[in-house]
Formats: C-alpha cells, sequence, structure tokens
C-alpha cells in the first residue's frame, strides 16, 4: 500500500470535522454567531457521543425511561446539528440544546440518576446557558434553573429516597452549583468584552485595509473586493490621472497637493452620487472608477473631466491650485479579469496623455 493513503484520511478526517464544529456559522470568525454555532456543533456532537452510548447502557441495565431519555436526546442532537446546517438559525438550535438539557437535568436531581450520580451532570448548564444565551438571558435561566433545583431537592419527595440525598449532599450541590455559576459568569463577562474588542479591532483594521487614508476613497484591495459583492450588467472601466500633478507639488508644496487629491476626490464621489460605481485611488494621483456602463460613456467621462477640472484651491497667498485630468476608458467585459479591462484603459490614457492632455479617448473594444 502507498504512504499516501494514511495522510489523505487524516486530511479527510480533519476536513469533515471542521466542517462539522463550524455547520452554520458566518465567515466572521469573531462574530458570536459563528462562535454559539461552534459551541452548538460541539454540543451536538459531544451530546451524541455521550448520551448514545449511555443511553444504551442505561437501556441494557434494565433503566428504560433514562435510557429512552438520552436515546431521544441523542437523536435531537443529529438533527438540531443538520437543521443548523442548513438554517444557521443559531438560536432556535441553541434552544433545542439548552431546554431539552435543562429538563433532563432536573429530572436527574430529582430521580437521582444512576445509582445516585445524576446530580454531577448538572455543573454544565451554568456555562453552556451562559455562552449560548448571553449574560442577561443566560443569566436569567440559570436563577430559575436554581429556584427549580432548590424545589426539588427540598421540597419535593423524591423516588430517590431509597438512597436518598443526606441534608448537607443536598445543600453542598446548591452551593457548589451557584459557586459554579458565579464563576461561569465572570468567566463569560470578560471573554464576551475580549470578543467586543477583537470584533471592533477587526473591523477597524478591516477598513484601514480597505481605504485610502488621505482621500477616504477605497483603495486598490477595496475597490477588488467590493467588485466582487456587487452584480454587474455591462461595467465600464475609467482611469483618471492628474495632469502636471508633479509641477502642483513643485510650486505650491506637497501640503497643497494633498489637500488638492482630497477635494478633487470628494468632488468627484459628488458628481457620482446615485451611480452603480466604485471609485478608488488606485495609486498617487491616480483614480479608477468602475461604473454601470452610462449609454455614452465618452460624455459621461467628459462630464468627469469637467468636474476635476473646476475644483480649485485657493493658498493664503491667494494663489490657486487648479489642474485638468486625462481619463482612459475600456468596457470590462464578464469573462476578462479587471486588470486586463485597467491595461487597454491605462493604454487609453496614455493616448490621452500625448494627445496634450485634458480628454478622454476610448479603448479599442476587446477581442
Ligand atoms: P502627467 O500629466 O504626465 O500625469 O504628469 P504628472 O506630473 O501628473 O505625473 P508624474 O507621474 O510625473 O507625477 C506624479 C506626481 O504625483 C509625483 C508624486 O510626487 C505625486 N504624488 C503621488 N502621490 C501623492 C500624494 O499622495 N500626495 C502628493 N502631494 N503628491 C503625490
Ligand atoms: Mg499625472
Ligand atoms: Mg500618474
Amino acid at each position: 500500500m502507498s504512504d499516501k493513503a494514511p495522510t489523505s484520511w487524516t486530511i479527510r478526517w480533519k476536513l469533515w470535522f471542521s466542517k462539522t464544529l463550524n455547520a452554520g456559522a458566518v465567515n466572521d470568525s469573531f462574530s458570536n454567531t459563528s462562535r454559539r454555532a461552534f459551541i452548538i456543533n460541539l454540543f451536538c456532537l459531544v451530546g451524541v457521543l455521550f448520551t448514545g452510548p449511555l443511553g444504551l447502557i442505561s437501556l441494557l441495565k434494565g433503566n428504560l425511561l433514562i435510557g429512552l431519555g438520552l436515546l431521544s436526546i441523542a437523536s435531537i442532537y443529529s438533527l438540531n446539528h443538520l437543521y443548523l446546517r442548513k438554517t444557521k438559525n443559531y438560536l432556535f438550535s441553541a434552544n433545542v440544546i439548552l431546554y431539552p438539557l435543562y429538563a433532563l437535568m432536573l429530572y436527574l436531581i430529582y430521580s437521582g440518576g444512576v445509582n445516585g450520580t445524576g446530580h454531577v451532570w448538572i455543573y454544565c448548564i451554568p456555562p453552556v446557558s451562559l455562552f449560548l444565551h448571553g449574560l442577561k438571558r443566560g443569566l436569567l435561566e440559570v436563577f430559575l434553573f436554581i429556584l427549580a433545583l432548590v424545589f426539588i431537592l427540598f421540597f419535593i419527595p423524591s423516588p430517590f429516597d431509597r438512597y436518598g440525598y443526606h441534608p448537607d449532599l443536598k445543600s453542598r450541590i446548591v452551593y457548589s452549583f451557584i459557586l459554579i455559576s458565579f464563576l461561569s459568569t465572570i468567566y463569560e463577562y470578560i471573554s464576551s468584552r475580549f470578543n467586543q474588542s477583537l470584533e471592533a479591532l477587526s473591523s477597524k483594521l478591516e477598513l484601514a485595509a480597505t481605504t485610502d487614508p488621505l482621500t477616504g476613497l477605497l483603495n486598490r484591495r477595496g475597490l477588488e473586493q467590493q467588485m466582487v459583492a456587487k452584480e454587474w450588467l455591462a461595467p465600464t472601466v475609467m482611469v483618471l490621472d492628474i495632469d502636471h500633478f508633479k509641477s502642483i507639488n513643485d510650486r505650491f508644496g506637497h501640503e497643497h497637493g494633498d489637500e488638492y487629491l482630497k477635494l478633487v476626490s470628494k468632488s468627484m464621489a459628488g458628481f457620482l452620487i446615485g451611480q452603480k460605481c466604485l471609485l478608488s485611488r488606485w495609486g498617487g494621483e491616480e483614480f479608477l472608477l468602475l461604473i454601470e456602463h452610462q449609454g455614452d460613456n465618452k460624455r459621461f467621462a467628459d462630464a468627469l473631466r469637467n468636474t476635476v477640472s473646476n475644483v480649485s484651491l485657493t493658498t493664503q497667498e491667494g494663489e490657486s491650485v487648479c489642474t485638468t485630468v486625462s481619463i482612459g476608458v475600456s468596457e470590462l467585459k464578464l469573462t476578462e479579469t479587471l486588470l486586463t479591462a485597467v491595461g487597454r484603459a491605462d493604454k487609453a490614457l496614455y493616448e490621452a496623455k500625448s494627445h496634450g492632455r485634458n480628454c478622454v479617448v476610448l479603448a479599442s473594444k476587446a477581442t
């Protein structure tokens, strides 16, 4: 046999495991939905692995009710996992885990479970409840569970009297349950705070990675990312390059150059309001506009060119900072990459520059 077989089985096993545990999760790994979907799947898996065999053992030992109860829970958990995988409705799936779990635990306390060991399982309630339902609702449910626990232990005559809980054990069960609830609350509080800051940091980083800090427009990465999220019918690519920008820097200084770039970006964004488009700072003093076909692309690009030409900035000395823009236009075929169309638009832009700047050139159509 070849050496490859175990490796491919290991990979398949890992893939299956990861797919199972992340079924129903959303893409954002910091979101509560993803964390909870992960825990629900983990709980379903562990639940089936525990309650299934324990249910069979109980049946074999003649504990019909407990055995059937455990096997029903194993089936419910399996179905719940499939439901979450299909619908991503983690709130419903969380309830499916928690409410039967509460009922089973209360029944174990009431009946004593197998030879009086029922109470050892109830400590899973606080962490699971708080994690799946969050601090507020989780704490309320844990509090109600404690009331039910006290009621069953101290006020209901139990069929478990054959063995009986020692009075000291009853109070210790309640005290230790409260202690575990308290520790679980602290843990959940710290972990949700930590998660919130991670989430905030993650969206800040995402924004920084996709936005140009000077103009606030999308950067190249942002445009490429957002482009795939939109449906395009007949997209057009326009590459805009400010004319003689270097001389603005040389004459008025980089600060004014920066201010001018900001103003140009703002005026272009204003001009494009209401259009289905993405405007980005592609680099330096070059912008890339991806826009749904305008009917007459040349006319539209000329109007945009005029908008930029009208931008002017007055220095403290009263001098006016203004220039023009050259634009290369190409149509993006849905079967080609953005960069192919940008290549054609770039060539058209080069032509516009060599024709004396401040003009629009349409690229020849892609073959
Ligand atoms: P052309 O009409 O041929 O495009 O001439 P140009 O001067 O605009 O082009 P060139 O490529 O020679 O110069 C571009 C200049 O843009 C050079 C660079 O210093 C300046 N530049 C690029 N990014 C920034 C920026 O963020 N701020 C400022 N102030 N200047 C920038
Ligand atoms: Mg330029
Ligand atoms: Mg340039």
